[in-house]
């Protein structure tokens, strides 16, 4: 057995079909009586049902959140909340909301409660990021971590395949990467492991049938397992490329993961041969990064990232900015390396 550290993080977890029900006793129990409720412009009805459940504890809804929150977003919101003289927030929505939370708990330490919609993991790690003047900076501070998360599948239901399959996949990659993160430790791999095969083995379930309660059940159980050891240990050249991609290019979050995740697997199959047999067995496939690969493809998720709106052309740059400084990664990480590995990710091939 190797030394290790392990970091338990305090979040209250409250998971179950109709959980979302038990909004106001959870508010009630961190002494909040003045919310402010945050979503997207998209699923303001949804912010409406949490004000509607919250009562006279609800202020306002803020369904302002944007992708990647920009820091204008996060300002606003934030006067928002001290203008009203909230006493906390609730999150309802993806990453992207979440995020929205996050930066408010930044600055001004207000309690978050969380209720993630789709697969992200966000609401269980303290990394926040915020985006400005096109480039998105992260950090980590414990204020940022939701005080109480709310898990309903039911509120997964109406996540089009389209969105729901790679942010599962998007899931998954944290647990690669936890794996094989240079801080591994025993109790994150049972998580990620875990977290891994609830969600290969719920995704094309739900691809099949979208309505499948007791798969979206197990897949938001494999995002939570998941989101914990995304927050619990590092990552490395997978999240690494995948920021690349997704800060410099324009590219869309969970899809780049998607695409990415089995190159960067191939990549670090003969440096972390036991991070890669539990994939393997996690997937129930006899190889991790075709696995992966095929799980991809088997939920119709993209596969390539000309597909997705990268350029021949930003390959060399891409590699170059990827490579420019030093991280932790199993296998050393080289420039040629890098650019063959997005060669392969580029045309959609699959792993050799
Ligand atoms: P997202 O939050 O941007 O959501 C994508 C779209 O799906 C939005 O329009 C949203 O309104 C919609 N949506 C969400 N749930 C839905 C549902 N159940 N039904 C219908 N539509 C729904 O996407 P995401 O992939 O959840 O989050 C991505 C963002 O989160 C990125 O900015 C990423 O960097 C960040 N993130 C942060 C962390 C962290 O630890 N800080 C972890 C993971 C992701």
């Amino acid at each position: 057995m190797r030394d290790f550290v392990y970091d338990q993080l305090p979040t209250r977890v409250v998971f179950g079909a109709g959980a979302f029900d038990r909004l106001a006793d959870e508010a009630d129990r961190l002494r909040l009586s003045r919310l402010l409720i945050l979503s997207t412009p998209g699923q303001a009805k949804l912010g409406g049902e949490a004000m509607r459940r919250l009562d006279s504890r609800a202020l306002s809804l803020h369904a302002e959140a944007k992708m990647h929150v920009p820091v204008e977003t996060a300002r606003a919101a934030r006067a928002k909340a001290h203008e009203l003289g909230a006493d906390g927030a609730v999150a309802i929505g993806g990453g992207s909301t979440i995020g929205l939370g996050k930066a408010i708990a930044l600055e001004t330490g207000l309690p978050i409660i969380a209720i993630p919609t789709t697969y992200a993991g966000s609401e269980m790690t303290p990394i926040y990021g915020l985006t400005e003047g096109g480039l998105k900076k992260t950090g980590r501070d414990p204020k940022v971590l939701p005080r109480t998360v709310i898990y309903d599948p039911l509120l997964t239901l109406g996540l089009p395949p389209k969105i729901g399959g790679p942010s599962g996949m998007n899931a998954i990659a944290h647990c690669v990467e936890a794996l094989y993160a240079e801080n591994a430790n025993p109790v994150t791999s049972l998580m990620a492991e875990e977290g891994s095969r609830a969600l290969a083995h719920s995704l094309p379930l739900i691809a099949a049938d979208p309505t499948d309660r007791e798969a979206r059940g197990d897949a938001l159980y494999g995002a939570w397992l998941a989101g914990i050891a995304l927050g619990a240990v590092g990552m490395a050249l997978h999240h690494k490329l995948c920021h690349t991609l997704g800060g410099s290019f324009n590219l869309p979050h969970a899809e780049t993961h998607t695409i990415v995740l089995p190159h960067a697997t191939a990549y670090n199959a003969d440096a972390a041969p036991d991070a890669m047999s539990r994939i393997a067995r996690a997937l129930g496939a006899p190889d991790a990064a075709r696995g992966l690969y095929d799980l991809a493809a088997k939920i119709g998720a993209p596969l390539a990232l000309k597909d997705i709106g990268l350029k021949e052309q930003d390959l060399d740059r891409a590699a170059q900015i990827a490579t420019q400084s030093p991280y932790f990664n199993p296998r050393p990480v080289t420039r040629d390396g890098i650019r063959r590995l997005l060669e392969d990710a580029y045309q959609g091939r699959r792993p050799a």
